[in-house]
């Protein structure tokens, strides 16, 4: 399965000038929900990184929200397992409506896209701080350079090396044109 076709057959590839959740400027998206919003193809997408991921022997999935709910549903599907989220409160990520983790829980993170690894990275120290070991992380995409900076075993079904940049190092921005925050439409503040 190459995942990359998935993207380019559903238009989930996007070019323009764009500001990723990191904070980092782009001249590419990689639109996970355009790709998710397809049962099958979100099925498709969660039994493979089931497939690669089904020997770590996680007892849960937990996925940030929003963009890794769906993918983590999928891949607790595919693994038969939990698939629980964290979102943020007051700014900090934080599990809420009763979802728990126990200490003889081992937890698979689970997300769209990994690009700094920051989120990935703020979703492990939840479990951890809930006394659950972290077996791994996976994605979808990998758009970090092939180095997440994640102290787990991480597996991505894709990699993309789409060029990243600090918004005040970034050519698209010297050039004069507005970054958008994918989904919303409108300028970047
Ligand atoms: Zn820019």
């Amino acid at each position: 399965m190459n995942v990359i076709d998935i993207f380019r057959r559903t238009g989930a590839l996007l070019e323009g000038h764009f500001q990723l959740s990191s904070g980092l400027h782009s001249p590419g998206y990689m639109q996970c929900a355009l790709v998710l919003q397809n049962p099958a193809e979100a099925e498709t997408c969660g039994r493979a990184i089931a497939d690669a991921v089904r020997g770590l022997g996680a007892t849960v999935v937990l996925a940030p929200a929003l963009g890794g709910i769906v993918i983590g549903h999928e891949v607790g599907r595919a693994l038969g397992v939990r698939a629980i989220f964290a979102e943020r409160q007051n700014g900090t990520l934080t599990l809420r409506r009763g979802f728990t983790l126990a200490t003889d829980d081992t937890v698979l993170v689970v997300e769209d896209v990994v690009t700094t690894g920051g989120s990935t990275r703020e979703t492990i120290a939840v479990a951890r701080a809930e006394g659950a070991v972290v077996v791994g992380a996976a994605s979808i995409i990998d758009r970090s350079g092939g180095n997440p900076g994640l102290d787990v075993p991480f597996h991505a079904l894709g990699t993309v090396a789409l060029p990243t940049y600090q918004p005040d190092a970034c050519p698209l921005c010297a050039a004069g044109t507005a970054a958008i925050k994918p989904g919303s439409r409108t300028p970047a503040p």
